[in-house]
């Protein structure tokens, strides 16, 4: 990261932001159904979920690019929701990274500046600072269709934090890059987001992305919040079967449960039955869904689930599988070795990692 002075490109004072019963309906249909979320300055919160789960509609809100049609946000205490998005001040980067193709970079990244009436030396050293954080210094007198994606979304950066805005909203930011630049350009994110000291809200629908960067992540569903909570909370304790589903815990089986003794359960799926941690409260007999991750469910020799391998891929570290068991439930595994496609193997998850939680559907 470059040597900026911290001062120079921080942001302005940022402050509490509220949101209180934010809603947002498109006609008859409710995209945001009264959510209640509080952030506090310098974080960096993760909106997480499914593709048209109300994500970006939150974010436009925020930003003032879609009014509510119900709730109120608050700054620092300070009503918000009526405000045009010029007089919230917050800088914006989206997944298309909307830089204006005729302006050199440092025009660009300019721009929020002199829309805010700041010119001269002023607004000189801003920009070089900001092109400085991004390492774009020496890119700064080309055109945007002269850089690569990457270039182009670090101009992108540079052109909302200049303004130092309290709050920096992004939409995706990484999706048109290649998964070498995405990782790359995602520790670029934390950093310059450290070191601004801004608050920094984030949409993603990438878990890996939202378990990387962000303190908190806010799952949501439907218009709503499901969980909010640190990465390391969501990743081990999600409160629904959705959520641990968005959060890789990619097999689910339905089955019945035997035994429920406080935190574990024992639950009868494809004949076998198998301890897990109960997540929802469960009583004997109740129908019930074992949710594991691919790398803590283990191909074995003796006991376990019966299952038909039906494909096989190497990522690198382990081999990751599909097989089917006998009632149709796909189950994902992990392996040391490649198994034989057609092959019969048996599925155990790792002890104390596989999940229950009360549902019948899968
Ligand atoms: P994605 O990851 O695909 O961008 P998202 O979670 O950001 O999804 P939103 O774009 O917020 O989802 O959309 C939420 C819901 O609101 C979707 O069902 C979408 O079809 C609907 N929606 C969004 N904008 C409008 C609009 N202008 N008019 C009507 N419906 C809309």
């Amino acid at each position: 990261m470059s040597s900026v002075s911290n001062a120079a490109v921080s942001s302005r004072k940022s402050a509490r932001l509220e949101l209180d019963g934010m809603r947002r309906a498109f006609g008859a249909f409710n995209a945001l159904n009264g959510i209640d979320l509080v952030i506090e300055p310098g974080e960096f919160i993760a909106l997480l979920g499914p593709s048209g789960c109300g994500k970006s509609t939150a974010l436009n809100c925020i930003a003032g690019l879609l009014s509510l049609t119900g709730g109120q946000i608050r700054l620092g205490g300070t009503r918000i929701d009526q405000l045009e998005p010029e007089r919230r001040g917050f800088g914006m980067v989206f997944q298309s990274y909307a830089l204006f193709p005729h302006m050199s970079v440092r025009k660009n990244v300019g721009f929020g500046l002199a829309m805010q009436g700041i010119k001269g030396p002023d607004a000189e050293q801003r920009i070089s600072q900001a092109l400085s954080l991004v390492r774009l210094e020496s890119q700064a007198d080309k055109l945007p269709g002269q850089l690569s994606g990457g270039q182009q979304q670090r101009v992108a950066i540079a052109r909302a934090i200049v303004i130092r805005p309290p709050i920096v909203l992004m939409d995706e930011p990484l999706s048109n890059l290649d998964a070498k630049l995405r990782l790359e350009m995602r520790a670029e994110i934390r950093g310059i987001h450290d070191q601004i000291g801004s608050t920094t809200i984030y949409v993603t629908h990438d878990q890996d992305e939202a378990l990387s960067l962000a303190d908190r992540i806010v799952v949501m569903s439907q218009g709503n919040i499901e969980q909010i909570g640190s990465p390391q909370d969501l990743y081990q304790r999600p409160v629904t079967v959705e959520v641990a589903d968005f959060m890789g815990y990619r097999t689910r089986i339905a089955g019945r449960i035997q035994r429920a003794t406080g935190n574990d359960a024992e639950i009868e799926v494809a004949g076998v039955r198998i301890v897990g941690t109960v997540r929802t409260p469960l009583k004997i007999g109740d129908a019930a869904i074992l949710s594991v991750r691919p790398e803590d469910l283990v191909a074995t020799n003796n006991d376990g689930i019966a299952a038909t391998v039906m494909s096989m891929e190497y990522r690198g570290r382990a081999f990751f599988g599909m097989a089917r068991a006998a009632d149709g439930a796909d189950l994902y595994f992990s392996a040391d070795e490649p198994l034989l496609r057609g092959s019969q193997t048996r599925l155990q998850p790792i002890p104390g990692r596989a999940l229950i939680f009360q549902g019948a559907q899968v």
